[in-house]
């Protein structure tokens, strides 16, 4: 009898179980194949070429904008095309050449100001600005979120840990299958003097979403530092 056989306990499966969503996207995806409007291939280049994108572009459109006030009013007036300067091309850069339904869309940038915050969401589904910003994490995704950030969003920036004096008015943005909205906030203190390169690391994903606040202590989500964990009695 081996090691493994003397546990008494059932293992957890592997897999939780399928949702309705999940067994929807392969019905739908399998007859589109059947039907011929894309091939296996084309499903797979193009779920490859989804996963090859980040919040990297927009966090650069936000510090090029901070140091360029005619760049930030290009972003306001034409999203699409302040976009091709941090090489996002919402209408060719998709392996399909002319974007999705749902990607090819009205991108919106949302400037902050010292007594206007503004948050996203998709409160119907999922919605968000992937071509400049990546997938969205999983709790943008939450019933959780959605339901609860256009109710209560400063008790749910709060529960972010962002703390927003009383005075400084919270706009949620509700996406949709055409406009796609990033948060553009405020440049913080301590940043003066610095290059694009530097501003564009402390611009993470949550920033753009609207969730945090940039901080000059605080570089982009995937390059901060793991502390171990701390044993609570001191161990
Ligand atoms: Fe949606």
């Amino acid at each position: 009898m081996s090691k493994s056989d003397k546990h008494d306990h059932n293992a957890a499966p592997m897999v939780d179980e399928i949702s309705d969503f999940e067994v929807l996207e392969v019905a739908v995806r399998e007859l589109c194949i059947e039907k011929g409007l894309f091939t296996q291939e084309d499903h797979n280049e193009w779920t490859e070429y989804m996963h090859t994108l980040g919040p990297l572009p927009a966090g650069r459109l936000v510090a090029k904008a901070w140091l360029d006030p005619e760049y930030k009013q290009l972003c306001i007036d034409d999203p699409v095309k302040a976009s091709l300067e941090v090489g996002i091309d919402w209408i060719n850069s998709m392996p399909s050449k002319f974007g999705t339904p749902s990607d090819y869309c009205n991108p919106r940038i949302l400037v902050d100001t010292p007594t206007l915050k503004h948050v996203v969401v998709c409160t119907l589904c999922s919605c968000y600005p992937r071509p400049i910003l990546g997938q969205s994490p999983e709790w943008y995704r939450t019933p959780n979120y959605r339901r609860r950030m256009v109710r209560w969003p400063r008790q749910v920036l709060s529960e972010f840990g962002l703390q927003l004096p009383e005075d400084v008015e919270i706009r949620v943005a509700d996406s949709n299958q055409k406009t796609r909205y990033v948060v553009m906030p405020i440049r913080p203190d301590g940043t003066e003097g610095w290059t694009e390169d530097q501003l564009t690391e402390i611009v993470t994903r949550d920033c753009l979403i609207g969730v945090a606040l940039p901080r000059a202590d605080r570089k982009a989500d995937d390059k901060r530092p793991i502390h171990k964990a701390v044993h609570p009695y001191g161990h």
